[in-house]
């Protein structure tokens, strides 16, 4: 469903972000991204709704090269991507059901959109993201008035009314305590299995990674160094991604950089 063919990108100021990426993610397919800081983790993740665009290869998605894409082509596309940031990207002074309904963008026009004209199909839609995600009853409040892992969870139910069949999660949980990480991994897996949505996730934390995955993807300098199953994973492996011994106290969250 995803191709990475052959893909580099260089920066502009001729950082080579990504070094001939070759991998292919199947519809529906748990996907978790790990290595150091500075891998190439987020450009990886960034090029698939080009946040950043590559300067080499093919980006296959359903089979079609998308960086040949135009603009109309790629907002079409980008309406189908949910992306879930660390800093969540919410506006702080709207309402949580105000800034879940901003998934529906890609499909109301501008102006309704700007005087929150959103139909009342895209309300319940809303709500009903809201309550899967089990904070419905914060829909009235501002979103700056949420935790950190609340706020983490209306990103994530905003990238379900946008009825996404992607979602990319670039560090979604590097900004919150380890049992509040929990609560939104589990929630991004879940989603996964309950709607198939592909999804794929950049994680710093060992242990994250083998909880969470159905399969890992290591980067390291840019390139892909590892790409298999958990199952397939040995000791050996992260020791190849982070290219040096894993000591016990970096399989702990937070520990490795
Ligand atoms: P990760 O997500 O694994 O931490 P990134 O994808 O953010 O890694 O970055 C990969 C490399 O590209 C890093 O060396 C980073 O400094 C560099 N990089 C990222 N964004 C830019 C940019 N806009 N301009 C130049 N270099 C960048």
């Amino acid at each position: 469903m995803i191709e990475f063919r052959n893909i580099s990108l260089t920066y502009p100021n001729g950082h080579r972000g990504l070094n001939h990426v070759n991998l292919k993610i199947d519809s529906g397919e748990f996907v978790v991204v790990v290595g150091l800081s500075g891998a190439g983790k987020s450009t990886l993740v960034r090029c698939i709704n080009q946040l950043v665009k590559p300067t080499e290869g093919e980006l296959l998605i359903n089979g079609k090269n998308t960086l040949r894409y135009r603009e109309h082509e790629l907002k079409h596309l980008r309406k189908n991507i949910g992306m879930i940031f660390q800093n969540y990207n919410l506006v702080n002074r709207m309402s949580v059901l105000r800034n879940v309904l901003t998934g529906r963008l890609g499909y109301t026009g501008t102006i309704r959109s700007m005087f929150g004209l959103f139909s009342q199909k895209d309300r319940e839609l809303a709500f009903n993201s809201l309550k899967r995600i089990g904070i419905a009853e914060k829909a009235y409040s501002r979103a700056d008035e949420l935790s950190g892992g609340q706020q983490q969870r209306v990103s994530i139910a905003r990238a379900l009314t946008q009825q996404a069949n992607i979602i990319l999660a670039d560090e979604p949980v590097a900004s919150l305590d380890p049992p509040t990480s929990h609560v939104v991994m589990r929630d991004l897996k879940r989603i996964n299995q309950e709607d198939g949505i592909t999804t794929i996730v950049n994680l710093h934390f060992i242990d994250m990674a083998m909880e969470y995955a159905d399969r890992i993807v290591g980067m390291r300098n840019g390139e892909i160094v590892f790409d298999g199953s958990v199952d397939t994973v040995s000791e050996t492996t992260f020791e190849e991604i982070y290219g040096r011994k894993i000591k016990d106290n970096d399989m702990r969250r937070g520990s490795v950089n």
